[in-house]
């Protein structure tokens, strides 16, 4: 990681589940509007921040087609879900003075403008926070994955995945207490373990591209910031 530059623009993923705080569903305002404090004060120090939110606070699409649900509509369900959370973090950051733009890749005019590559980076090079919703905008897909597109389509320089642990660990830490973390990880060690990093497609994308992924701790004080920077944290996945 490079500690003094930081990363300079990066492209962070941040769960439904995340929103939700404790419940399983729905927006905790407290927690979005922590997340819109470290996000505020990120930008502050000049670094680019792109954001990709997760719909897993609302649905599901996978969860739904196996009750029946026609996949691609169920999914189509879950990227509408997406921009709800878009729009709560969009409110707090903007109550932060930070200037957002959301862009989805549905297009839905009245709430946020389409998904645009160039625009969005003119957009961060302005100071702007650009929140990314509806995923790719494809059935089949994760917003782990939208978030590796996005990265290597504006040029991010990493893909910083907050979590509710702080990292990755060989197995399942809060069920395995000797359970053991790696600071750093390959892309191949992730597939051939099948480690929780992101899903396969995200994880392969980020290989073939020698994207870093930075998994860490979303809401230990201070984290965001630190990732942002590129401080060493969590675990990176890298070539
Ligand atoms: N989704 C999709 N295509 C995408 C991104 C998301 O179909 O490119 C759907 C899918 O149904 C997924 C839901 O949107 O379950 C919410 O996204 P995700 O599960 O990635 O959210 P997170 O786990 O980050 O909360």
């Amino acid at each position: 990681a490079m500690h003094d530059s930081g990363w300079g623009r990066v492209v962070l993923k941040l769960s439904g589940e995340a929103f939700a705080g404790g419940e399983d569903l729905g927006i905790d305002a407290g927690v979005v509007e922590y997340l819109a404090e470290s996000i505020a004060s990120a930008v502050a120090e000049g670094i680019e921040v792109a954001v990709v939110v997760g719909g897993g606070n609302m649905f599901r699409g996978s969860a739904m087609s196996e009750r029946g649900m026609e996949r691609g509509r169920a999914d189509y369900m879950g990227m509408l879900g997406t921009v709800i959370n878009c729009l709560a973090l969009q409110d707090f950051l903007e109550r932060q003075g930070v200037e957002t733009r959301v862009q989805t890749s549905i297009h839905m005019s009245q709430v946020a403008e389409a998904y645009i590559p160039r625009r969005a980076v003119r957009h961060l090079q302005k100071g702007r926070v650009v929140i990314f919703g509806a995923g790719l905008g494809a059935p089949f897909f994760s917003t782990d994955t939208t978030a590796a597109q996005r990265a290597l389509e504006i040029g991010a320089k990493a893909v910083l995945k907050g979590t509710q642990v702080d990292g990755v660990y060989d197995s399942d830490p809060h069920r395995n207490p000797s359970a053991v973390k790696f600071d750093r990880l390959d892309y191949n060690e992730v597939l051939t373990r099948g480690l929780k990093v992101m899903d396969a497609t995200a994880v392969s994308l980020c290989m073939d591209n020698g994207l870093p992924i930075v998994v860490f701790d979303l809401m230990a004080e201070g984290n965001i910031v630190r990732a942002v920077r590129g401080e060493k944290m969590g675990t990176i996945v890298c070539p």
